[in-house]
């Protein structure tokens, strides 16, 4: 870093108690320092892009003699790694053409205020984003604001995978088709959209059945990032799991139970498996009060632009956060977002592997999980 500043979204205010608050007033990012004789106040003070690294440490050292230059060294460094700071000196990334800079200027200036690290340039996100292979399986309601979402925010390789065809009521809830769709292969009108709303990046797409886990094994070999926006068959989440397990490939999974958004991101080999917290889960309900209905019947799927929308938007929220690591999500768990009460939470999380897990803890498909090989 040459010449240092405080983000503007994360300008410092002075507050009456005396401490001061850093990185604005969103939870999660703000910060809020004590600063009983002033330091931090002039530390920030010196932030504001004009003097390099040396000059700021000089001036400080100057106006505090008391503080040894080591400690300025290491407050600026911590206020360099939690986020806060950029380089005004930073020149322009020759990766990203003009076109693509200016196309993606307000996703920069977002994952910006959202990094809560420090990083080599503020184009980062977009840099990692542009390198990424993200494969988004099921392009209903779910998959298309996704692969809309993730085209639209600069993914380098975007493939989806969907066999059916557009129906009417499938209209109100999957936003990459229109009536004149009707009756066409949903992945080729997908990826017409597509291309029409981003053709600075690779959009691919087939009409596969994925029928076992050999099919969602080739899917993750080839990608960074596995999106699962289908729910069938029954095992598909189980297969994707076992499938980037094997493969070391991050994954999300995101859907909708009525009102409910359900979604979860994992990165195998860093803790718990889908399955092992799906097991957890199971295990918590048994016995307890968890409902069974009385008399089975067909289900129609309940759904609408809005749920879909939401579910869909988590999961592109998700895969990018796998993706550039801003805002840096806990992962290895399940979360939920409830239209009716508008609460969000974690509903399910372990802190380690469950011994009994046969992802986790055996060979699967001739391949090592990622746990045995490290
Ligand atoms: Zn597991």
């Amino acid at each position: 870093m040459y010449r240092p500043r405080i983000k503007a979204k994360h300008r410092p205010v002075r507050l009456g108690d005396g401490s001061v608050r850093i990185g604005g007033t969103v939870p999660g990012i703000e910060r809020r320092i004590k600063d009983p004789d002033g330091w931090v106040w002039a530390l920030l003070g010196t932030l504001d892009g004009t003097r390099t690294v040396d000059q700021v440490v000089t001036e400080l050292v100057h106006r505090f003699p008391g503080r040894p230059e080591a400690e300025v060294i290491r407050d600026l460094g911590v206020l360099i790694q939690a986020g806060h700071v950029e380089d005004a000196a930073e020149a322009a990334p020759r990766e990203l053409s003009s076109r693509e800079r200016e196309r993606y200027s307000r996703c920069r200036e977002l994952s910006e205020w959202m990094a809560r690290v420090g990083r080599r340039s503020s184009w980062e996100s977009e840099l990692l984003l542009r390198q990424a292979r993200v494969v988004v399986i099921g392009i209903g309601g779910t998959g298309s604001i996704a692969a809309l979402n993730l085209a639209q925010s600069g993914v380098g390789e975007l493939h989806c995978v969907e066999p059916d065809v557009v129906e009417l009521s499938n209209l109100p809830r999957q936003a990459l088709f229109t009536e004149r769709d009707l009756g066409q292969p949903k992945v080729e009108a997908a990826v017409r959209e597509l291309r029409a709303r981003n053709s600075d990046i690779r959009i691919t797409g087939e009409a596969l059945t994925i029928t076992g886990p050999a099919a969602m094994l080739a899917l993750a070999a080839r990608f960074d990032v596995v999106v699962l926006a289908a729910d069938q068959p029954a095992e598909i989440q189980t297969w994707t799991n076992r499938a980037c397990h094997a493969t070391g490939t991050a994954w999300v999974h995101a859907g909708y139970h009525g009102p409910q958004i359900n979604y979860g991101l994992y990165r195998p080999g860093t803790g718990p498996c889908y399955e092992c917290v799906a097991t957890a889960e199971r295990d918590h309900h048994t016995g307890s009060t968890y409902p069974e209905p009385m008399v089975a019947r067909e289900e129609i799927q309940a759904g609408n632009a809005v749920s879909a929308g939401m579910s869909g938007a988590l999961a592109a929220h998700t895969a990018m956060d796998l993706i550039t690591s801003v805002p840096g999500l806990p992962v290895n768990r399940e979360y939920a977002f409830n239209l009716v009460t508008l609460v969000g939470d974690v509903v399910s999380a372990l802190e380690t592997p469950r011994p009994d897990c046969p992802t986790c803890c055996v060979y699967w498909l001739g391949f090592a999980s990622r746990r045995d090989r490290l």
